[in-house]
């Protein structure tokens, strides 16, 4: 497939037709994290690697089956919750059978770093293909598709216009209007972290205060809840992973929602806040050179049209055109705040968030 080199920014693409995303299904997935537990390794090779992975089947195994047919090397995988996967790794310890995990939020990914079960990956080609906010400083991980956590309005009762950035949702406008999902999950968690990293403790919770007090309703349990609540009236507005929104638009006709790119002209804290699915070395890989063949693969062309269109997210490598449904929510400049400062700040934005009253 040819790369299409863009000029400008990380979303400020051309739009492309993907001949290869034309094989996938884009189907409306369950939620990532939600994977059932299935710790049975599957699939048989000689030349193999073995991948665990907290992303869904049906999200890794048309790259898997893609890599097999390109390089004859056949993936075995177990999928399950990243917190299972990584206490797996550690007990399995040097005897692991796995080489790679794949797991989503930077946060998550940092705690697994810091759990010292990865290596670093010395590859010119990740340097090349995957931005520096995007993967760890050591490369113990590597971001390998791109969400952004945005501004979810109601078409009907929110002009666009009023709409200007994360911190802005603390004004006294949205009062009985904003809807938050829970601060229990690592989504909200990255998003403080980061907040934190932008303005400081002291302002960060300032914001998170400000939202805490325009909630309509008490924190959802999950992103799609909460654009249903919007749907449903009891709020007109609030924060969602982009991967959520492409899943309800491909389920419901009309969607009365848009999602809007915030912090477009802030000079602090500029940009969309976004978090990366990605994958790392294992310590104890029997297949180093094969692992990092992988990852270095993952981030090329075909594989990163595939890995980031499965999901409806962005592909990490800016060089690939994203997805036509993906691209119709228009383009934004993200934030080039390292996202390893996620994982550093999530302590302080766990105890931020409990100060401020966000359950
Ligand atoms: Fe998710």
């Amino acid at each position: 497939m040819k790369v299409i080199l863009f000029k400008s920014s990380l979303f400020k693409r051309v739009v492309q037709a993907l001949p290869l995303v034309g094989v996938i299904v884009l189907m409306a997935c369950s939620d990532v994290d939600k994977t059932e537990p299935n710790a049975e390794v599957k699939a048989n090779s000689n030349q193999s690697l073995v991948v665990y992975s907290s992303r869904s089947e049906h999200l890794i195994k048309p790259v898997f089956d893609l890599y097999a047919e390109q390089t004859g090397v056949k993936i075995k995988y177990a999928t399950d919750k990243a917190g299972v996967l990584i206490e797996r790794i550690k007990a399995e310890g040097e005897h692991t059978p796995a080489d790679v995990l794949i797991t989503v939020d930077a946060g998550t990914l940092g705690y697994a770093a810091s759990q010292g079960i990865f290596q670093a990956v010395d590859s010119d080609i990740i340097l090349r293909n995957v931005p520096a906010h995007l993967r760890d400083a050591n490369n113990l991980w590597i971001g390998l598709s791109l969400r952004a956590r945005t501004i979810v309005y109601s078409t009907e009762r929110v002009n666009p216009k009023q709409l200007s950035s994360y911190k802005a949702l603390g004004d006294s406008r949205w009062h009985g209007k904003l809807c938050l999902r829970t601060s229990k999950k690592v989504y909200n968690q990255s998003l403080v972290a980061m907040l934190i990293s932008a303005y400081g403790e002291n302002k960060a919770q300032t914001i998170v205060e400000s939202w805490v007090a325009n909630l309509a309703i008490d924190p959802t349990v999950n992103d799609t809840q909460l654009m249903e609540a919007i749907i449903a009236g009891q709020c007109d507005l609030g924060l969602v992973n982009s991967y959520y929104f492409g899943r309800l638009q491909n389920k419901v006709d009309d969607l009365p929602l848009a999602l809007f790119w915030p912090n477009q002209t802030e000079s602090v804290a500029s940009g969309v806040h976004i978090n990366v699915a990605g994958a790392g070395v294992l310590k104890y890989s029997k297949n180093v050179d094969q692992a990092k063949a992988f990852i270095e693969w993952l981030v090329s062309d075909d594989a990163q049209s595939i890995f980031a269109g499965v999901n409806q997210e962005y592909p990490v490598n800016p060089a690939i055109p994203v997805d036509p449904q993906v691209a119709s929510w228009g383009s934004f400049n993200d934030s080039k705040l390292p996202l390893s400062n996620a994982y550093k700040l999530q302590p302080a934005a766990v105890k931020l968030m409990d100060r401020a009253g966000y359950k």
